[in-house]
């Protein structure tokens, strides 16, 4: 991977308050408002970045949209199109208004079910009526998406493929290929700061992780 194929991509969930309550494990990834605009605020002086937004909740249009239009970035949305229009949720006036804001829109399916051992109908369900939603939403044809929780098995990609997407996002916390079908990105967790962040973009392990990958070394080396 040269320099010129690496993106790196950065994905964030809710910002601030939810509005829903949360499914396990979820409230680790809410960054607060202030952090969020620190991180932004360093991301808006590094390249080669991509940012995007999953689970559609209503702090993309209230919180994010404003942030990112004030720095002049531009970010991709998944949305879960089971949810549209909930308590907490984007609805679909929210969906527009970044629309005309110039960000993109993706699917991140129908129920926030990990795209792992689907039935048939779960499938289609997950791949082909939550992007139809959101295509009569948008007004224009959906063709990438974000896999659920991260989760995906050879199956999922084998259908998402065969349907036409043109790029599926995972959470695997590796440097993209540019022009790579599937893109893995760095999901951020509360407690991430601006510093953390530049880091996993310019591609050197932090202080605590170079520690912590010489501790792996030196265990593989005893075995
Ligand atoms: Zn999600």
């Amino acid at each position: 991977v040269t320099a010129d194929d690496r993106v790196i991509h950065i994905c964030f969930h809710g910002i601030g308050t939810p509005g829903r309550e949360l499914e396990p494990g979820e409230a680790g990834y809410w960054l607060n408002v202030d952090s969020f605009r620190r991180i932004l605020d360093e991301l808006a002086t590094l390249s080669p970045v991509q940012l995007s937004f999953d689970d559609s909740n209503a702090s993309d249009a209230e919180i994010a949209l404003p942030e990112l239009v004030q720095r002049g970035l531009r970010a991709d949305f998944f949305v879960i199109a089971g949810r549209l229009g909930t308590p907490g949720s984007l609805d679909e006036d929210g969906v527009r208004e970044l629309l005309r804001n110039g960000m993109g829109i993706g699917s991140h399916g129908m129920h926030h079910r990990p795209w792992q051992r689907l039935d048939a109908d779960t499938s289609h369900d997950e791949f082909v009526t939550a992007r139809e939603k959101l295509a009569v939403l948008v007004g224009s044809d959906i063709d990438t998406a974000a896999c659920p929780l991260g989760r995906y098995d050879r199956r999922s990609l084998r259908d998402l493929r065969r349907l036409g997407y043109r790029r599926v996002f995972t959470s695997d916390r590796r440097p993209a290929r540019r022009d790579a079908w599937l893109q893995p990105r760095y999901s951020l967790q509360r407690g991430d700061t601006a510093a953390a962040v530049r880091e996993i973009v310019l591609g050197r392990p932090s202080l605590s992780r170079r520690i912590w990958s010489a501790g792996v070394g030196l265990v593989k080396r005893w075995r």
